[in-house]
């Protein structure tokens, strides 16, 4: 059961679609189930694109995109006229932190409003995922805004999304065919998984659906300049002219280890510091976009005492922006 199981707003849901056991599971077993159902009548998919146009003629959905500004007076344009002067409107709705909108048009068909420009263009795959995971669990959206908020139903349609658009009979045998049996993932097949999948779904969620797949331990960490926990209870307390401020280090921030890597307890913990001796430091400060070594998991201490497991890994690390994501697997064998 994860912290999401939790959450009333996730718990009602699974009871409205008549659902039992972990809520969040079964929500999603319950999408991937709808979509498998449309799928099979249909005769088949081959490729993600196929998918998506299968499910969103079942949804009736239709997908439109943002890319410039130009576009807002295009959407209008078309939609306006036939009676739905929403979409004169439509720029107010995409916000900085809004990467979709749907809107139901009177004729009942569902317009999801995908908002592709500057860096939200990164999302894009996420974003048309997450608009198709609002309809599958609840037809009769009248007006969905997606703002990337930390509510409880938006982390659902999130993980929702990573699920279903990652369609299992797709991705698992082109995934298959890049990496050999009890092979190494590196950040390259990632990268050639993610150009024969989908060549507009983002890095990071592509590593996040191999990392799922893979049958070896593969720990994926992220990174970033953080103060203990210590310190921040501090540093709200203390005036700004005080001199013996803390420093911030470079901390984890996330730590997420997949099925075999969680069975020999290799993880890291929350807001530990990474060792200036590790690879993922080095492609921190030197910003680096692909920086790789091998070192034991025993010198990332605690200042308390102990390390995380004595294992020699492999380690794969790459800065993005004021973070570092990294991927650490055991050497044994290799
Ligand atoms: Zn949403």
């Amino acid at each position: 059961m994860s912290a999401l199981d939790q959450e009333q707003d996730v718990v009602d849901l699974a009871e409205k679609l008549g659902l039992t056991g972990s809520p969040v599971a079964a929500i999603i077993n319950f999408c991937q189930d709808q979509i498998d159902t449309w799928v099979q009548e249909s005769g088949g998919v081959t490729s993600v694109d196929e998918l998506e146009a299968v499910v969103a003629d079942r949804l009736n959905l239709v997908f439109e995109e943002v890319n410039e500004e130009s576009d807002f007076d295009r959407l209008k344009a078309k939609y306006v006229p036939m009676g739905e002067p929403i979409f004169a409107a439509l720029k107010l709705d995409l916000t900085d932190d809004t990467y979709g909108t749907m809107i139901r048009l009177k004729d009942g068909t569902h317009v999801a409003v995908i908002d592709c420009r500057g860096d939200k263009a990164a999302r894009r795959f996420f974003t048309r995922w997450h608009e198709i995971a609002h309809l599958l669990v609840e037809e009769d959206v009248d007006k969905q805004v997606f703002r990337s908020t930390d509510e409880p139903l938006e982390r659902l349609m999130d993980q929702i999304a990573g699920h279903v658009g990652f369609y299992d009979s797709i991705f698992s045998p082109l995934f298959n065919t890049h990496i050999s049996e009890g092979g190494r993932l590196t950040f390259d097949i990632v990268e050639a998984v993610r150009q024969e999948f989908c060549p507009y779904a983002s890095f990071q969620s592509t590593l996040y659906a191999c990392h799922r797949r893979l049958t070896t331990p593969l720990l994926y960490i992220e990174a970033r300049m953080e103060y203990t926990a210590n310190e921040r209870r501090g540093l709200k307390q203390m005036r700004m002219f005080d001199n013996d401020k803390p420093e911030k280090k470079l901390r984890v921030r996330l730590a997420v280890p997949n099925g075999p890597a969680s069975e020999m307890e290799l993880t890291a913990r929350n807001n530990m510091r990474v060792p200036e001796s590790s690879v993922v430091y080095r492609a921190f400060a030197e910003e680096l976009t692909d920086a790789s070594g091998e070192e034991n998991l025993n010198s990332w201490t605690f200042s308390k005492g102990g390390s995380l497991i004595d294992c020699e890994v492999f380690i794969q690390a790459r800065r993005i922006d004021q973070a570092v994501m990294a991927t650490m697997q055991p050497n044994n064998g290799r």
